[in-house]
């Protein structure tokens, strides 16, 4: 087990400063201009696959680093550049976790790769769970897969929503129900290839912040996958259905949810991602206010404007604490027995929200307009309160986990 210690390895800070120059060089540059073209910005992420950002092996190290500390490290960084291209950058991401977590090995190694593509031919992955009427509640999820013997094929319908990627994507990964009495234990996950027939994007959605990141509907209609697209293999998942009829059988006895063991892994990431957006809309304030003068001397004069910036900074630094103590305990395979990825998750975007309106407010007229990225970047900061599980869904976990209570 790595030790535990505050501080990053020389080898960290070196990836952390390489990351920071490309997120301070390429990204913040482009950011205005993405941000009001709505499109993701292809030469940005074609930039960031030629340097070896976005690549399989970058994210891959970043991910088994042994301190747990080289995710959370890579997304401070890049959000910190820019929320909506680094949610391009990083999107992907989320479906190959979806493979890694699921997958076999052989499917680790076809389709990871293929989500990627390379750096003359850049792809982006998409994972598509949520629906118009399941977002929270998962369990409530339509789409249906049913497997086809004759052929080994499974048959898709049904409709996601909010897909990061979603239509644009190569590689899709599905969530479908294979089981509809077994609630959110009768899920399954399936790659969808590029050019299925049958999978079409539905209406794009313009959205209040992240707007270089692209979100829309997927339609899936007949959408038919080989045996070999479904995560994990049909023995594995036979084999989960059986265990979760009987524990229904006996009653629906509590079990470990793995799914929701997931999640706490994954939630600190989004965190990180809030603590970049949090850090920069900081950094532009405690500037401004140390230059901008009123009555003869710099706002950060009064202690009303500097309160806030003490207020601020303590708040990014607790967030990123919470952050680095959950991403810890996942690469040590640490029990979340009080939910610690999601308190860091909560944290960390209500923090974000905050600390990017204090900002605004630090700003004056400026702040409010486009002229200055603080405006861009509380607007980008509101997702963080929302995707991955909103906050009062991250409170609900984590006074489950406290209680032992099912609390509604
Ligand atoms: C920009 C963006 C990108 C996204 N990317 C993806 C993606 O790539 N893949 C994907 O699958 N999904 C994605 N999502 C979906 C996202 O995870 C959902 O929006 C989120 O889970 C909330 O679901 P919902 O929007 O249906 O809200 P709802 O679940 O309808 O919630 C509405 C409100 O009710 C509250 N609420 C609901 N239930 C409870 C409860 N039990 N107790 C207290 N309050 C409750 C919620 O907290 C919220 O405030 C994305 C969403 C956005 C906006």
């Amino acid at each position: 087990m790595a030790e535990f210690t505050m501080e990053l390895n020389d080898e960290q800070k070196e990836v952390r400063d390489w990351l920071h120059g490309f997120a301070a060089d390429v990204i913040r540059p482009a950011a205005a201009e993405w941000d009001e073209r709505e499109e993701t910005p292809w030469p940005v992420i074609q930039e960031a696959a030629k340097v070896g950002i976005y690549s399989l092996d970058f994210y891959a190290q970043q991910y088994f680093d042994s301190t747990g500390l080289g995710i959370p490290m890579t997304m401070e960084e890049l959000f910190w550049g820019d929320a909506g291209i680094a949610l391009s950058i990083v999107g992907t991401g989320l479906a190959a976790v979806g493979v890694l977590a699921n997958g076999t090995e052989e499917q680790i190694g076809t389709w990871i790769p293929q989500m990627y593509g390379d750096a003359n031919d850049v792809k982006v992955a998409a994972f598509c769970s949520s629906e118009p009427d399941a977002g929270s509640d998962v369990a409530s999820m339509r789409t249906r897969a049913v497997y086809d013997e004759a052929k080994d094929e499974w048959v898709i319908n049904g409709t996601k929503t909010w897909a990061t990627n979603g239509g644009i994507a190569g590689v899709h990964v599905v969530v479908a129900v294979v089981d509809p009495e077994l609630g959110s234990k009768g899920h399954a996950s399936f790659i969808i290839p590029p050019n299925t027939p049958g999978l079409a994007q539905g209406q794009k959605f313009k959205k209040h912040g992240i707007r270089a990141s692209h979100t829309a509907e997927v339609i899936l209609d007949n959408v038919r996958v080989p045996g070999s697209c479904l995560l994990g293999g049909k023995q594995k998942l036979d084999e989960r259905l059986a265990r979760a009829r009987e524990n229904a059988r006996k009653g629906g006895e509590r079990v470990k949810n793995a799914a929701m063991a997931t999640f706490e892994a994954s939630r600190p990431a989004v965190g990180a991602m809030a603590v970049g957006t949090a850090r920069a809309a900081y950094e532009v304030a405690l500037d401004y206010a140390m230059t901008r003068e009123q009555f003869g001397r710099p706002i950060i004069d009064n202690q009303g404007v500097a309160f806030q910036l003490a207020d601020m900074r303590t708040q990014i630094d607790a967030a990123r604490l919470l952050v680095w103590r959950a991403s810890w305990m996942a690469i040590n395979g640490k029990p979340f027995t009080a939910a610690e990825g999601s308190m860091s998750k909560l944290f960390a975007s209500e923090t974000a929200k905050k600390v990017t309106a204090q900002a605004i407010q630090i700003l004056g007229g400026n702040g409010y307009t486009r002229e200055y990225p603080v405006e861009r970047m509380h607007r980008d900061a509101a997702i963080y309160t929302i995707f991955e599980g909103t906050s009062e869904i991250q409170r609900l976990v984590i006074a489950r986990t406290l209680s032992g209570m099912p609390i509604r």
